[in-house]
């Protein structure tokens, strides 16, 4: 019997296969229903991937949404400050971040945060970790225009509210309560940012309080820790003990963490042995700052580290599209990583490692799972990452949102 799909992908390479086959994938009803080497079936709308490597979607699970596009309205000081001497201005670049602030507004926050949506989502991002900033100066403007995109965009991307207190817990007093306020009115993760407090019982009582409200909610903690170029810096560690402490495993993530580059081998053992028993998992960022974890030991030794965009356009980075085979392209370099291994390592980092950062379960693409694809223009990780362009299709639930050009395709 020839079996109908909603929607049929034909001529689709898939990684873990040999390069030299191509698949028919059949979608029904937003499921992959089938994966096979012979047509079976016919689609009611048949997409030729044309050999190029189809994949699961791209996550980004850390994203300074509330700040996308604000570079010009700041001006270079920040980033600066960021990156310089080993990041000892990181403190500085924040406070002058801030100021932007003064000015939050949910109306431009929303435009701005919903055209970066659409970006992640031209480039095959359909899972975003929203940090929002959540404070005395921001109050909860971010907060509620980031829920409006997430609404607004829930049938085709899933985007998650984290409830950020950018300028610390016990150092902006009053913080506390717009997290809390934000978790009510519908956020998805606990922030924080336990390192900018100014003495370790401040960071202590940072990590706790947050804590508190993801246990009230029953919610992930996404945590920026130790964003400094400081060995006595050890905010990462004490999340992990407080993960176990609290028997919140699995459902904690560390961004940032650069310090961890800068500790002797021994403690940085030490800070990964906890991280694993803790399940925390970690998002890093190599092109918005001049260190980065040591994140192929971290790999090794079992512990979960994805990639991030981190910025678009901010204080703190100049640039970004929400484009995570960038992202991958710009770590492969930074980090001084081009073996195909290395590809596929941050093939991982833009994906089921992204999800597990997020929370999120993993399926792949194999009968059942959800039909959420991207064809890719190349036919291989490695090709894909080089040309880190546009995917060719975008497929979320089984629809086609997204058609991109062909690149080298001539009309002529
Ligand atoms: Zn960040």
């Amino acid at each position: 019997m020839v079996e109908e799909f909603d929607l049929l992908i034909k001529n689709a390479r898939l990684r873990y296969k040999p390069i030299e086959k191509t698949f028919f994938i059949g979608i029904n009803e937003g499921k992959i229903s089938s994966v096979t080497e012979e047509r079976i079936g016919r689609g009611i709308i048949e997409v030729d991937a044309e050999g190029n490597l189809v994949s699961e979607p791209f996550t980004n699970p850390h994203i300074h949404m509330c700040k996308v596009y604000t570079f010009l309205m700041l001006g270079g000081g920040a980033v600066r400050q960021y990156q310089s001497e080993g990041m000892g201005g990181a403190m500085a670049a924040i406070e002058i971040a801030s100021k932007i602030k003064e000015k939050y507004n949910e109306s431009w926050i929303y435009e701005n945060a919903k055209k970066a949506a659409l970006s992640a989502l031209k480039y095959g991002s359909i899972y975003l970790r929203a940090f929002v900033d959540t404070d005395t100066k921001a109050k909860l403007e971010g907060v509620k225009a980031l829920l409006k995109v997430k609404n607004e965009l829930k049938h085709v991307m899933n985007i998650q509210v984290v409830a950020f207190p950018q300028d610390g817990i016990v150092r902006d007093e009053g913080a506390e309560e717009y997290v809390w306020k934000a978790m009510e009115l519908g956020a998805d993760v606990v922030g924080g940012i336990p390192w900018i407090e100014l003495t370790e019982e401040d960071e202590q009582k940072h990590i706790r309080t947050a804590f508190k409200i993801a246990k009230e909610f029953n919610k992930d903690i996404a945590m920026l820790t130790d964003d400094a170029g400081d060995p006595q810096l050890k905010t990462t560690l004490y999340l992990a003990k407080a993960t176990i402490k609290e028997g919140w495993e699995n459902k904690v993530t560390a961004c940032h963490a650069r310090a961890l580059s800068t500790y002797p081998k021994p403690t940085l053992l030490k800070v990964i042995e906890l991280s694993k028993n803790a399940g925390m998992s970690y998002v890093m960022d190599p092109h918005t700052g001049p260190l980065y974890l040591p994140f192929k030991e971290m790999i090794r030794a079992g512990v979960n580290v994805a990639l991030g965009q981190d910025d678009i356009a901010d204080a703190y980075y100049p640039y970004g599209r929400n484009n995570m085979l960038e992202v991958a392209f710009l770590a492969s370099h930074i980090t001084w990583s081009m073996t195909l291994r290395d590809m596929d390592t941050f093939m991982d980092m833009i994906t089921w490692r992204g999800m597990k950062a997020m929370g999120l379960d993993f399926c792949g693409i194999r009968p059942g799972c959800p039909a959420d694809l991207i064809v890719l223009n190349g036919k291989s990780v490695y090709e894909a990452i080089w040309r880190h362009g546009l995917p060719h299709y975008v497929i979320s639930k089984g629809k086609i949102v997204v058609k991109s050009n062909i690149e080298g395709k001539f009309y002529i």
